[in-house]
């Protein structure tokens, strides 16, 4: 059977009894009494993670870009795991390992220890695993599952929902004046003119949007640079850290 896992990590404060730091001094009866407090300093830490294990269903819950049908999972779950942090770090590694070598990513495993380099780097990052998924693929895993037969109502609903998301934006154009406060239905639905991509969903120019409530325009450039800057930032802290440790 096909399975999808959801996971849950519980995470509980903790209070770090080993950090002095208050000296509070207490008058009682002309006895003075002095009485060091420790400072409750919380942290967060992940105490074990709780996998719950679904049978995969034909979706109906999502609408990919291409294709007619989508993934789910059944209402119930099958059963559930739980594992400490480390462990399931183990598990999940075993499984990314899995599958970079089925697509020959990864040598194949021949020695056990291969399996203990839990140091050792993959070849791709994580977000490799969360890729979208290809509509002939997402047709086998479904049939893997036991699905015998696809249902189309989804296929005619994704077709509406798409169709939906394309009717939208003004229809202020050059040769209407661009965007009049009078006529503009973004500023008469009160809200900003949006351009996700050229003349889409709003056609109008910067030059000829006067909705006072402004214009938003998707800039692929800065989404990348935020990207780097914040890739970056996130290794040097991972090296301060490191040498922190040392
Ligand atoms: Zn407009
Ligand atoms: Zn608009
Ligand atoms: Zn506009």
């Amino acid at each position: 059977m096909d399975i999808e896992n959801n996971m849950s990590t519980k995470r509980k404060h903790e209070d770090d009894d080993d950090d002095l730091v208050t000296t509070v001094i207490e008058t009682k009866n002309e006895q003075t009494s002095i009485k060091k407090q420790r400072k409750q300093k919380k942290n967060v830490r992940f105490d074990d993670v709780t996998v719950y294990y679904f049978a995969r269903s034909q979706g109906f819950v999502s609408v990919p870009s291409q294709g007619t049908i989508t993934l789910g999972m059944v209402p119930e779950h099958s059963h559930v795991e739980q594992y400490s942090v480390a462990d399931f770090s183990r598990v999940r590694r075993a499984l990314h390992k899995s599958i970079l070598r089925e697509r020959k990513l990864l040598p194949p495993s021949s020695t056990i220890e291969s399996d203990n380099d839990e140091d050792e780097p993959l070849p791709v990052d994580d977000y490799y695993f969360v890729q979208p998924i290809a509509t002939r693929q997402r047709r086998t895993l479904l049939k893997q599952a036991g699905l015998v037969k696809i249902d189309t109502t989804e296929k005619h609903e994704l077709t509406l929902i798409r169709r939906s998301r394309e009717v939208c934006g003004c229809s202020c154009t050059r040769e209407t004046g661009g965007c009049q406060p009078s006529t503009c239905e973004c500023y008469l639905n009160g809200i900003a003119c949006q351009v996700d991509r050229l003349t889409f969903p709003c056609p109008c120019a910067t030059m000829l949007c006067k909705n006072p409530l402004g214009r938003l325009e998707f800039n692929q450039n800065r989404v990348r640079n935020h990207f780097f800057e914040t890739i970056t930032r996130l290794e040097a802290e991972k090296t301060q850290e490191q040498i922190g440790k040392i």
